[in-house]
Order: structure tokens, then C-alpha cells, then sequence
């Protein structure tokens, strides 16, 4: 049976190479005798899986020598409290509204500090992003939350904003959740980035938290241990049990991603072409089909998630069964949002997204 290409916001498709190892070494990793979940986290076998994770993934992303790379769980939106807790002295942060997900972030930060909109989108549904120069910055904010690609309206920043430029000298954290490891990292004007692992890097149960050295250590004293970076930090993410498996999982990917290779390009590089090819296929035809559109301005275009509307909204359920039976999966938008939403993560070929764009001009052709 063919595989079916499975556009799913999350959860999402891993690559079948990733799933094909994983189900090889299921009983017995590496002539150990034993497979991965079963491993004492700090047996040497688990440590070199960890090791060569953390590794893989500082080169992959490029990650300065001054950030520490913890893996952590509770998801993203457990850090919408653990990034308050850790950074925010109980004193007032910034944030950006520019969807759901950051307009969570901004209300579960108001639980340990003073959260202030400095701006948002919402006059636009979400379907722009507000001017980084127009951004009402505050004097005393002890950081600066964006959420890098939303993952239900559709938005990305393709660039991330120069807080220092715009008068601000909080260090600035991102929501990269949904994105990461799909393009590089410009480390210069990030001081946290953190990103749930259900995405782009493997399964869910493990986070993905990246943070400066200077910014750990000012925990509140209310922030459980677990949760307190510098404490990870100090156990190389081994205070608690870890998510084992996650780990192992990601691991995998992470060295997917490194054997991915276009031209000269490999790696994020060659992944981030790969993802701007298949993005630019899906909103060509966005753009030219009068049956279909997207609503985001085209200078925030997710490359990632691309919500999108047919012309006649009773033909949804028609549109998602003749897809289904195609192999094409998990179309459905957002229910806040509605339409339809294709995610085109790492692990979905262009071939995946040419297949989606047939289909499209075929089910159009079944409305004349
Ligand atoms: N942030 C973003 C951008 C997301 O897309 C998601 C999940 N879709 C989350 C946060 C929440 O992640 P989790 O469910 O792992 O807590």
C-alpha cells in the first residue's frame, strides 16, 4: 500500500525512513538487548542517544555556545507558565498578539506577572501581522513573547524582529512550536525559544526549550524544580525522568534532517528551499484559483500551515471525503477558523503538495 500524505497540524507525518528505524530497533537497540523505553535514562546507552540528540540538534540549528538545549515536558503551552516563571521576576513582560496561540501565551503569563499587550492583529482576524516600529514596547519588560508561526491563522514572521533596534533591551522569546527546524535561526536577536516536538521534530511528549545562559537563574520561588531551567540545565535535562522515547524519536529526526541535501545546500538549509518550493506551489494556485483562497497578507504567509476556503463552503464535507479517498488526510481546518488547512511540515515531500493541488483542480472541475 502506498502511504497516504498525511497533512495533519499536529500530531503530523513523520518521515518513513524515521519510522521505519524506530520500528527496527523496537526490541533491540543496537545489539543492547533491549529497546529504547525500556533503558534506564542513565544507563550509557540512553546517554549516548541523549548526547547525540542535544548534539544534532545545536548543529542543525546553529545554536550558540552561550545557549543551553533542554528538553523538557508539558508542551508548549506548559511554557506559556514555565517562561513567566523562569524569566519574569514577577514583574511586567511584552506580548505580541498574533493568533490563538500567542493570545494563549499572553493570558496563562498574566497568572505569574504583568502581561501587557504591546500589540496585535486581531483587527485583521490574525490574517497580518502588526509593524514591529508600531509596536507599543514597554520601558520595563523583562521580555518580549512572539509566537513565530501561527499555527491555526497561518502567520509566520520570516523575519524575526530586532528588539534592539526598536528601543527595547528585553531579550526576546519565541513560540517556534510549529516551525522549527523548517528554516534557520537568527540567535542574535532571540533570547528563548521554545517548540513542542509534535510537529517537526517527533513525537509529542517532549519540549524543545532553547534559552540564553544569562537568562536562567531568576526562577520565582513558587516555579516547581522541574520546571526551573537552571535546575534542568544543571541535570542535563535528566532532573526527572526525561520522555525517554521522545527523545530517541527526535533524535532520528534530527539526524533525518542532516542527511537531507539540495544542491550545495544540507540540513535546515536544504529543508528550508524544500519547504519554500512547496509552500510557493500550494499559494501559486491559491492565488490563481478563483474556487479557493487564502485570506493572509502574502508578506505573512505561513509556509507551515496554510488555512484555506473554497468558494462554496457547502461543499466542504464533498471536498474532505474525495480527498480522504485519494490519501490525502486530515484537510479539515481549524474549527476557529474553519475551511480547510494543509500543513506542509518537514516530513511532507512536494510531491505530497502537487498531489493536493491536482486534486483541487479536479474537485473544481466537479462544480462547473
Ligand atoms: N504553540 C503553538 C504555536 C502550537 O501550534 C501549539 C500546538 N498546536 C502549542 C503552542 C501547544 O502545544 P502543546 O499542545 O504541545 O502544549
Amino acid at each position: 500500500m502506498t502511504r497516504p500524505f498525511n497533512f495533519s497540524a499536529g500530531p503530523a507525518a513523520m518521515p518513513l525512513e524515521v519510522l521505519q528505524q524506530a520500528a527496527a530497533e523496537m526490541t533491540n537497540w543496537n545489539g543492547s538487548g533491549v529497546g529504547v523505553m525500556e533503558m534506564s535514562h542513565r544507563g550509557k546507552e540512553f546517554i549516548s542517544i541523549y548526547e547525540q540528540a542535544e548534539a544534532d540538534v545545536r548543529e542543525l540549528l546553529a545554536v550558540p555556545a552561550n545557549f543551553k538545549i533542554l528538553f523538557m515536558q508539558g508542551g508548549g503551552l506548559a511554557e506559556n507558565a514555565i517562561v513567566p516563571l523562569n524569566l519574569s521576576r514577577g514583574q511586567s513582560i511584552d506580548v505580541v498578539i498574533t493568533g490563538s496561540w500567542s493570545e494563549k501565551s499572553y493570558l496563562e503569563a498574566g497568572k505569574y506577572c504583568t502581561a501587557h499587550v504591546a500589540a496585535s492583529s486581531a483587527d485583521s482576524h490574525f490574517t497580518s501581522l502588526p509593524a514591529a516600529e508600531q509596536w507599543q514596547l514597554s520601558h520595563d519588560a523583562q521580555y518580549v513573547h512572539i509566537c513565530t508561526n501561527e499555527t491555526i491563522h497561518g502567520v509566520e514572521f520570516h523575519t524575526l524582529p530586532d528588539l534592539q533596534a526598536l528601543g527595547s533591551e528585553a531579550p526576546l522569546v519565541i513560540d517556534f512550536s510549529s516551525h522549527v527546524l523548517s528554516r534557520t535561526v537568527d540567535w542574535s536577536k532571540v533570547g528563548l525559544a521554545f517548540g513542542g516536538a509534535q510537529k517537526n521534530i517527533g513525537p509529542a511528549g517532549v519540549t524543545l526549550v532553547i534559552v540564553r545562559e544569562d537568562l536562567m537563574g531568576h526562577a520565582l520561588r513558587s516555579c516547581p524544580s522541574a520546571f526551573d531551567y537552571q535546575v534542568v540545565a544543571a541535570h542535563g535535562s535528566m532532573y526527572n525522568t526525561p520522555p525517554t522515547y521522545s527523545i530517541y524519536m527526535a533524535g532520528l529526526t534530527f539526524q533525518w534532517l542532516k542527511r537531507q541535501k539540495q544542491g550545495e545546500l544540507s540540513g535546515v538549509a536544504a529543508m528550508e528551499h524544500q519547504n519554500i518550493a512547496k509552500a510557493k506551489l500550494l499559494y501559486d494556485f491559491l492565488d490563481n484559483a478563483s474556487f479557493y483562497s487564502n485570506k493572509v497578507a502574502h508578506d505573512c504567509r505561513s509556509r507551515m500551515n496554510v488555512p484555506f476556503f473554497l468558494a462554496d463552503e457547502s461543499r466542504n464535507d464533498a471536498f474532505l471525503a474525495g480527498a480522504k479517498a485519494l490519501g490525502l488526510l486530515q484537510l479539515k481546518g481549524h474549527k476557529s477558523v474553519g475551511g480547510m488547512r494543509a500543513s506542509l511540515y518537514n516530513a511532507m515531500p512536494i510531491a505530497g503538495v502537487q498531489a493536493l493541488v491536482d486534486y483541487m483542480q479536479a474537485f473544481e472541475k466537479t462544480q462547473a
